[in-house]
């Protein structure tokens, strides 16, 4: 068998391998092979595979054979490019050793910097550099890396005999000690490594290296970088490649200097060289703030900015560097995120990646590659991320404010809101109509406090997850919110909360960050969202491409405006129970809840006919010949009525009933399971006239508005919670009665259709024969995700985070649809529905309908449409453009 190459070098002007080999040679390593390849001055090194990782951990945390070997021709190599010689005391060659995985794992894994360095290889490089000062400066550093990293001597023991050493002496700062304290602090590390493992420290340089590289691969098992993988859903499997590569030194003098820049903007996308550098200094030296960098170019230099660019100050560096980061971008095509050190006048290149940016940047950054002819539309479409589009649809606190972070919690809903703090739902409606913002405080919400939750600029909560039910309706509303914020202790009996040790009371001003989960005391300065040409641009290239038609869950006339506004093409799900919440209103459903009989009920529905009928007339008005989807009623009727003492005694007197009856009907009424029982089209089937009265308001509307905009409506008319074709064939004879009736009263006729929500998983596996009768599916996505798991979504949040600690499973079912259970019933429901009716229109109206990931899985399956919250419109469009794009390239 022939030896495995366990090492890739990158020397002598020329690369073993190149960026498209980044599983095996990390990002880091491929990009250094790739810059060597293109010509440009990159410090000679190799890289040491994953697989030797692998192979490190398969055989119980040992190096395997071979790699010695392997890497000790490669280090003669490198030796031989820079005219030095590892382990040669006169021109000693000193190496780097880093880490680089598939996947950028920052600051996670060890790195070790100057190694070769020895008792006598120090004087060697204070010789050739002609510089003792800066030779004992690297070795101390180089002792207390290693140390720290290989040997496992705490990096703080070394900083305190340092932080002693300067105060003994009077030095404030490490910048004034000179060469010959530097040498006593060497002997001093050497000193305390030896007493602290009973042995000196290692002085072979290739005892060193294979330390430093074995720490290394160790490193992939830390507990920081276990941690970090989990949260970023990178494979334990993977492993990382190790880098040794020759060290070039930034901190020669005033002729030496290292940075990092960005080929453009990353923040707002500007075409511009962005970065920082420091004359005389490492590279930990510009990221770690001991010192502030300047600036690169003169034209990023700031007015009262002194210091000279690099620009000015190096200009042939600086040109040489210019014309390597347009080389770059030319050939990767993408923004390049660049690390550099000048050592003594002369350019090195040290990593290159794709830059990280802002969705603001990367909008701009796509769209104007496209016009440059670097890359084409659908290539622009993929380097948006569809999920941070939130980031310049709502406000965003200003990063430049300073701010007081009085608690954390879950970024539950997108965008940052300042007002003042209100406890009850009720209290956010009052604060609201005295023209007052109002940040809802609840430890939970519940469907009751809807009505507050819109009044509320934002929500924060101190229980849940982000699939609480604040969370879902927050996201649904485009409110922000914070979930599970349990460092806040709220007590609503006397209107107060504490944070961090501080009382704060109803009145109080907050401002939370849904997008990243802080909650700040005070009004904080926000920057207001701007929907640029380049936004603009992007947009209308998804709509070109996209297959899927994209809708919005939504029933006030603001947000169905907002929708409109953000591009959907209809309303997929317009749930009509949000519309009986609304105070003017509440009483009546109440009413007709608690009425003895029927005729009692009809008297109630009667009062509520017309503010449906107009809830609907401004819906179908503002969608002006749209389709729009309305469902009947669906959750359980207890959940209309009060549940605390207060508003059951307001509720008796408002409505004539005892309360004694009320708590009885509520009994009778209240469903163990919420999400079963007595719901959705089970209420129609035991009370007809609520569906009557539905029914009649959309009809009567329909013929309205189509008669004020000119455009007809035609409404579809949709069933929830169908299990049985009998129960849809019931509730169908109700609407197409009605629907008779309202236009031989009108002499109008228009066009309509009824179907069904396809949230049940029996729904889903009877689709053929349910078809037969529905002219549409929705698919309700979060009652069949929680009816196929048996999980309310409620309870997803702690179960689910227990089984992701456990490994059982990684992803939030909520989140992203489960393709293998609730995926294969939509599956299912679709080719049985399409086969029963071939022209059935197809929809998805559950929270996945907004999620990325989740509209590539109905594009695969062939849905006509997603229907999503109005702030997701946009996401969904860029989502669904991607998902076309990505299905078209796997098929050519
Ligand atoms: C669903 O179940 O997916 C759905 C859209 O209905 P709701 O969330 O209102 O139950
Ligand atoms: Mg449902």
């Amino acid at each position: 068998m022939a030896a495995m190459k366990w090492v890739y070098n990158f020397s002598s002007g020329k690369a073993d391998g190149d960026a498209s080999l980044r599983n095996l040679l990390g990002g880091k390593g491929g990009n250094l092979a790739e810059m060597t390849n293109l010509g440009l001055p990159v410090p000679p090194g190799f890289t040491i595979t994953t697989e030797v990782c692998t192979a490190y951990y398969e055989n119980g945390r040992k190096l395997p054979d071979g790699l010695d070997a392997q890497m000790m021709e490669a280090v003669t190599q490198i030796g031989a490019d820079v005219g030095a010689e590892f382990g040669s005391v006169e021109n000693p060659l000193l190496v780097s050793v880093r880490s680089g995985g598939r996947a950028s794992m920052p600051g996670m894994m060890d790195t070790v910097l100057n190694l070769g360095l020895n008792d006598a290889t120090v004087e060697g490089l204070a010789a050739r550099s002609d510089d003792v000062r800066f030779a004992y400066d690297s070795y101390r550093r180089f002792i207390q890396m290693y140390s720290d990293v290989v040997l496992g001597v705490e990096h703080g023991v070394f900083e305190d005999i340092l932080d002693a050493y300067k105060h003994l002496n009077g030095y404030s700062s490490d910048t004034e000690l000179g060469a010959s304290d530097w040498k006593k602090i060497v002997d001093k590390f050497l000193e305390l490594v030896e007493s602290e493992l009973d042995e000196p420290f290692p002085q072979d340089p290739h005892e060193q290296l294979m330390g430093a590289v074995e720490a290394v691969f160790g490193s992939w098992q830390n507990a920081r970088a276990i941690t970090y993988r989990r949260l970023h859903d990178i494979p334990d499997a993977w492993g990382t490649a190790v880098n040794v590569q020759a060290m070039v030194f930034g901190n020669l003098g005033d002729n030496s200097a290292t940075g990092v820049a960005f080929t453009r903007d990353p923040s707002t996308g500007e075409k511009a060289f962005y970065g920082e550098f420091l004359v005389n200094a490492q590279g930990e030296d510009v990221v770690s703030g001991i010192r502030t960098p300047h600036s690169l170019t003169k034209a990023s230099r700031k007015k009262n900015d002194r210091h000279s660019s690099l620009e000015e100050l190096m200009p042939e560096a600086y040109g040489e560097l210019a014309a390597i980061f347009d080389r770059l971008e030319a050939h990767y095509k993408d923004i390049q995120d660049i690390e550099f050190t000048i050592q003594d006048g002369k350019l090195w290149m040290l990593q290159t990646r794709s830059g990280k940016r802002t969705t603001r940047a990367a909008i701009r950054i796509a769209a104007d590659m496209v016009d440059e002819g670097l890359i084409d539309k659908e290539t622009a479409l993929l380097r948006i991320e569809p999920g941070r589009l939130d980031q310049v649809l709502h406000p965003t606190v200003d990063p430049t404010a300073k701010v007081t972070v009085i608690a954390k919690g879950l970024p539950a809903s997108p965008g940052a809101a300042t007002g003042e703090i209100v406890f009850s739902a009720s209290d956010a409606e009052i604060s609201k109509a005295q023209g007052k913002k109002v940040i809802l405080v609840r430890i939970e919400t519940s469907p009751e406090d809807i009505h507050g939750m819109h009044a509320a600029e934002g929500i924060l909560t101190s229980r849940g997850g982000i699939t609480s039910h604040a969370a879902v309706v927050a996201r649904g509303m485009g409110r922000p919110c914070i979930s599970g914020a349990g460092q806040i202790k709220i007590d609503y009996s006397s209107n107060q909360m504490t944070a961090m040790g501080k009382r704060y009371s109803k009145g109080d001003i907050i401002t939370i960050d849904g997008s990243s989960g802080v909650v700040m005391s005070g009004a904080v300065p926000m920057r207001l969202p701007e929907l640029t040409d380049e936004y603009l641009k992007i947009m209308s290239w998804a709509d070109e491409i996209r297959r899927l038609r994209v809708r919005a869950n939504a029933e006030t006339p603001n947000d169905v405006r907002q929708a409109f506004e953000f591009g959907a093409e209809g309303i997929g799900l317009c749930r009509t129970e949000h519309m009986f919440f609304d105070s003017d209103r509440i009483m009546n459903v109440c009413a007709m809840i608690l009425a003895e009989d029927e005729a009692g009920r009809r008297a109630a529905l009667n009062e509520l006919l017309p503010m449906q009928r107009d809830d609907f007339i401004k819906i179908f008005e503002i969608m002006s010949g749209l389709p729009v989807t309305i469902r009947l009623l669906d959750p359980p009727l207890h959940e209309f009525l009060p549940r605390e003492d207060e508003e059951i005694a307001k509720l008796s007197q408002a409505i004539g009933v005892t309360e004694k009856k009320i708590r009885q009907r509520m009994s009778a009424l209240h469903e163990f399971n919420p999400m079963l029982g007595h719901r959705g089209c089970r209420l129609a089937i035991s009370y007809p006239e609520i569906a009557e009265m539905q029914a009649q308001a959309i009809f009567e509307a329909a013929i309205v508005a189509g008669a004020e905009t000119g455009k007809p409506v035609e409404p579809e008319i949709m069933v929830p919670l169908v299990g049985f074709v009998e129960e849809f064939e019931v509730v169908k004879n109700v609407i197409d009665r009605v629907g008779s009736e309202v236009m031989r009263d009108k002499g109008v006729t228009i066009e309509y259709q009824v179907g069904t929500m396809i949230e049940l998983p029996r729904a889903a596996l009877r689709a053929g024969e349910i078809a037969k009768s529905a002219e549409f599916f929705s698919f309700g996505t979060n009652d069949l995700t929680q009816t196929t798991l048996g999980l309310s979504r409620d309870d997803a949040s702690s179960i689910i985070s227990n089984y992701e600690m456990k490994g059982v499973i990684s992803v939030d079912p909520f989140a992203s649809i489960d393709r293998d259970g609730v995926g294969e019933l939509v599956r299912i429901g679709v080719e049985r529905g399409r086969a029963a009716r071939p022209d059935i229109k197809l929809g998805v109206c559950g929270e996945h309908g907004g999620d990325p990931a989740s509209i590539d899985f109905f594009d695969d399956v062939g849905l006509d449409y997603i229907s999503c919250s109005p702030f997701r419109v946009p996401i969904a469009r860029l989502a669904a453009a991607q998902a076309k794009v990505k299905s078209d390239r796997t098929e050519s």
